[in-house]
């Protein structure tokens, strides 16, 4: 099937260090913990399907708390058969690696990390499906594995088993995950971006207070696992906002995300 694919000018996280046989974790293994993601359909019509070959610098909507920064170098049509995608070596077809002569393939910047890890691309993923795909992709890609062959391939698949790395890591993070679905609608989200609101302002010192104030484990825990559920919902909230397009409001259930993790951070250091 034919479709539109947008493409970006650069990736949302640095693709990491070398490869590793055995998969990083997310950001923390309480984040792991989280209570179950409610499903949706997916909705990947994307409304800048009909932008094609335009480029769109610095695009603002000017909401309260976040700038949307639209890159969006172009857009080409691509089709999402892995038919399109020939073996360098032999012509056969091939994704990543071909399987007919056992090559590393060179990184299609084309292909999201949603289709690395064979997942359709919607926020909702089962987060437990990854590290199975993660581990099969690094015994056919990682370095160590090719050693022997031309330097070419060995570059190869330096970069593809460092891009899987990075398409784990990123979408076994709900935020990492939140953050790059959005920028594949073409929406960049500004992670330093002040916050201008007087409510989540004063939640947040509420909560910094009451970490620093904690003196027993009970009370670190509780907090803990009261910022992971804070986190659970607003990761449904950006969920519902993200399909139905309210990007503001997806935007501002990130940015709580991430100060309710920085407040899990805290508690663990203390703990
Ligand atoms: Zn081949």
């Amino acid at each position: 099937m034919w479709r539109r694919k947008l493409q970006f000018s650069a990736s949302l996280l640095p693709l990491g260090g070398g490869a590793t046989s055995s998969p990083p974790p997310p950001f923390s293994n309480t984040i792991k913990n989280y209570p179950p993601f409610i499903s949706h359909s997916s909705t990947h019509n994307s409304f800048f399907n009909e932008l094609n070959q335009k480029r769109f610098d610095f695009f603002s909507w000017g909401f309260k708390n976040y700038r949307f920064q639209l890159n969006l170098l172009s857009a080409q049509s691509f089709c999402s058969d892995s038919g399109k995608f020939k073996c360098w070596k032999c012509n056969g077809a091939a994704f990543l690696f071909c399987e007919a002569c056992r090559s590393v393939q060179p990184i299609d910047q084309s292909v999201d990390y949603f289709q690395i890890l064979g997942l359709e691309k919607k926020y909702d993923i089962e987060e437990g499906s990854l590290e199975g795909k993660y581990k099969d992709w690094q015994k056919k890609l990682h370095p160590d594995l090719v050693h022997t062959k031309s330097q070419e391939e060995r570059e190869y698949a330096a970069e593809q088993s460092a891009r899987v790395t990075a398409a784990y890591r990123t979408l076994s993070d709900p935020i990492a995950r939140a953050i790059y679905i959005m920028k594949l609608e073409g929406v960049d989200v500004d992670e330093e971006e002040r916050i201008s609101d007087p409510e989540l302002l004063s939640e947040i010192m509420e909560i910094r207070e009451s970490v620093e104030e904690a003196r027993d484990t009970q009370t670190l825990n509780r907090i803990q696992e009261q910022m992971l559920r804070e986190l659970g919902n607003w990761s449904r909230f950006f969920a519902d906002a993200f399909q139905s397009r309210k990007y503001e409001k997806a935007l501002s259930s990130i940015q709580r995300m991430t100060y309710y993790k920085r407040a899990i951070e805290e508690v663990i250091k203390k703990l």
